[in-house]
């Protein structure tokens, strides 16, 4: 019988990567909770519709990547392609915008796009993230990426990134700014390839995005957002450029940095890593004034990112960041069945004490129990034989200092917690 594998596009994640994982969470974790953001869990799925009417009809997301399918009721559901549009269909349902001004929101979890996987590219992958609906100030647009900008330092790979800012502007200055994009490209149009084509079409700004060398150069004289922004939009990058310089977040304007989504407005960012080659794309984020009512709230601005925890660890690993994995304390080695539950107390009131410690349970030898010890990375080890059961001792053995000494039981809490202060 053919052996059963994972699905294309998905993966395992093993033992020895979990730890990073782990690691990477409670970065997260840390830092969402030191700027008063509060985690949020929603459903893996949703009705199909909430994505394509925050997303957009046009977007590859929708047009191309959702895993969609007919419910036994007929009803179409969709596996989550991006965490935004749940957040703010939970934000609306339950009201949350009514418990207080601010609603400050963070995320982790899974996603689902049928897209082609390469290395950083998978069908299901996960993001974290953040949301805060309530405010339209540009104070907060910097909030969000002073959050991000805490938890790429904290992870060591801010000096690999590179912060491209821009801002799209409000919705009414797309639409001229549309039309001036849309006469400059019509004339070279043959020129381009059959995506930006369909995408003249449907979503012209996206083009921006191009990758192709050549359609960069025909686009190096394309109008420019900026020229189109409201003296409000301007204003408001303005502000938003001068908090970034006080935070000392390095960043850069790209004005060609467009970002795929229809909900977003004004400022949109991406967080950039210089290690990753193709799939360089860490974070994106942008505001969204209009989606809580798009999705049938009441007006609320909004603005968040989210970050693709598999790229930050690859990252991370190209970084050569100290993320390894847990290596226990101490080995706690038994060696007669008559230790075992004396064994077993003495490691339990360790763990207690806060150490790591792992014991045989197979009944190994002392030669394997201290092999698989050593390859465990552990330091220490603490013997039990026949000997030191019938004495009450245990054996006390240093790795790295190659010492060996004989401590009391009752002793071994205050023996470890000095030897570690
Ligand atoms: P997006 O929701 O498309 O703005 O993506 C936000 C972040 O999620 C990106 O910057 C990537 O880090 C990550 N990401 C997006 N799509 C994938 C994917 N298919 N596989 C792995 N990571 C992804």
């Amino acid at each position: 019988m053919n052996q059963l594998r994972s699905v294309k596009g998905t993966h395992d994640i093993l033992p020895d990567e979990s730890n990073k994982w782990q690691n990477l969470e409670s970065i997260v974790n840390a830092v969402c909770a030191q700027y008063g953001y509060h985690e949020i869990r929603t459903p893996i799925f949703e009705e199909t519709g909430l994505f394509s009417r925050s997303v957009g009809e046009e977007t590859d997301i929708v047009s191309k990547e959702m895993y969609t399918w007919e419910d036994k009721d007929g009803k179409s559901l969709t596996l989550r392609p991006e965490l935004t549009a749940s957040v703010t269909r939970s934000f609306i349902q339950h009201s949350l915008g009514n418990q207080s001004p601010i609603q400050r929101l963070y995320y982790m979890g899974p996603l689902f796009r049928r897209e082609r996987p390469q290395k950083g590219r998978q069908r299901q992958f996960h993001q974290f993230g953040v949301e805060a609906f309530g405010s339209e100030h540009p104070e907060q647009d910097a909030e969000i990426i002073a959050i991000a900008w805490q938890i790429l330092s904290r992870c060591g790979l801010a000096n690999d990134a590179k912060l491209n800012l821009n801002s799209i502007g409000s919705k009414e200055c797309r639409i001229d700014y549309r039309s001036a994009l849309k006469d400059y490209i019509l004339p070279y149009l043959n020129d381009f390839s059959e995506t930006s084509q369909q995408r003249f079409k449907t979503n012209p700004l996206r083009i921006l995005d191009t990758k192709s060398e050549k359609e960069q150069m025909i686009l190096k004289d394309a109008p420019m957002i900026t020229d189109y922004h409201s003296t409000d939009d301007s204003a408001h990058i303005e502000s938003l450029k001068g908090f970034l310089n006080a935070m000392d977040i390095p960043f850069e304007i790209n004005h060609k940095l467009v970002r795929g989504l229809d909900y977003y407005t004004k400022t949109v960012f991406e967080f950039n890593s210089l290690t990753l080659g193709a799939q360089d794309a860490l974070l994106g984020g942008g505001r969204y004034d209009g989606l809580v009512k798009t999705l049938g709230g009441k007006q609320t601005p909004g603005i968040g990112f989210a970050a693709g925890m598999e790229r930050f660890l690859i990252a991370m690993d190209e970084s050569e960041n100290e993320f390894n994995r847990s290596t226990p304390d101490i080995y706690l080695v038994c060696l007669d069945e008559k230790g075992l539950s004396n064994s077993l107390k003495i490691s339990d009131q360790l763990r207690k004490n806060g150490f790591k410690v792992v014991t045989d349970p197979l009944r190994r030898s002392m030669k394997s129990q201290l092999r698989d010890a050593n390859k465990l990375g552990v330091k220490f080890a603490l013997i039990l034989g026949e000997t030191e059961i019938k004495d009450k001792t245990i054996a006390f053995k240093d790795f790295g200092k190659g010492i060996q000494k004989t401590i009391l039981q009752s002793e071994v809490i205050n023996f470890f917690d000095d030897l570690t202060n």
